[in-house]
């Protein structure tokens, strides 16, 4: 299996470039935060539960996102991989998804980083809170901790893979396809 992991901060294009990733690879995408969008569109419990978070642009727990996404892992016994976007964003979701893909004999074969100035990140978000009424992409407060969030919690993730020899940083700066060549020419030396 090819399982990838699409990191960055918010902003940083990982939806976008998960999209043409799916295509070329033949990858299942698994995004956390369409996951619980999509769960709260529904008024799911679980999806009410994470809206108190998602609004302050902080971590839904740990427990809720993993048991959310070993979930759909196991949906999808056919696939010939996984692009995970959003996910791992805690150290010990790192764990648990390593724990998870050996118990299917498999396990992350990349961790992709777009890497984007802060700047660039504010202008994307704010630029895609006019057309996608998200309400975390519209208020820069909460815009400024995600990204806080993002610094704390999140980018020593990148400790975790760099320890396995797995994290490949890639410059997010530029054009859509510039991007997705770059990362391509990572994932093609797996
Ligand atoms: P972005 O990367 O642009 O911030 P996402 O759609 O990935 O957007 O996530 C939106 C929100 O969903 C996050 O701010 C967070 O509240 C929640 N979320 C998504 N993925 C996770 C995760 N793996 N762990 C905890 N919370 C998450």
């Amino acid at each position: 299996m090819l399982n990838v992991v699409l990191f960055g901060p918010p902003g940083a294009g990982k939806g976008t470039q998960a999209v043409n990733l799916i295509e070329k690879y033949k990858l299942v995408h698994l995004s956390t935060g369409d996951i619980l969008r999509g769960e709260l569109a529904a008024k799911s419990p679980l999806g009410l539960e994470a809206k108190k978070f998602m609004d302050k642009g902080e971590l839904v727990p740990d427990e809720v996102v993993i048991g959310m996404i070993e979930g759909k892992i196991d949906q999808q016994a056919g696939a010939k991989g996984f692009i995970f976007d959003g996910f791992p964003r805690t150290k010990a979701q790192a764990g648990a998804l390593d724990k998870m893909l050996s118990k299917k004999n498999t396990a992350i074969s990349i961790m992709v980083a777009l890497e984007v100035e802060k700047q660039e990140l504010v202008n994307r978000l704010m630029g895609r809170g006019k057309v996608s009424g998200r309400a975390d992409d519209q208020d820069i407060n909460v815009i400024e901790n995600r990204i806080a969030v993002y610094n704390r919690e999140t980018a020593p993730v990148i400790d975790y893979y760099s320890a396995q020899g797995k994290f490949k940083p890639v410059n997010g700066m530029g054009t859509i396809d510039e991007i997705f060549g770059r990362l391509c020419g990572e994932i093609d030396k797996v």
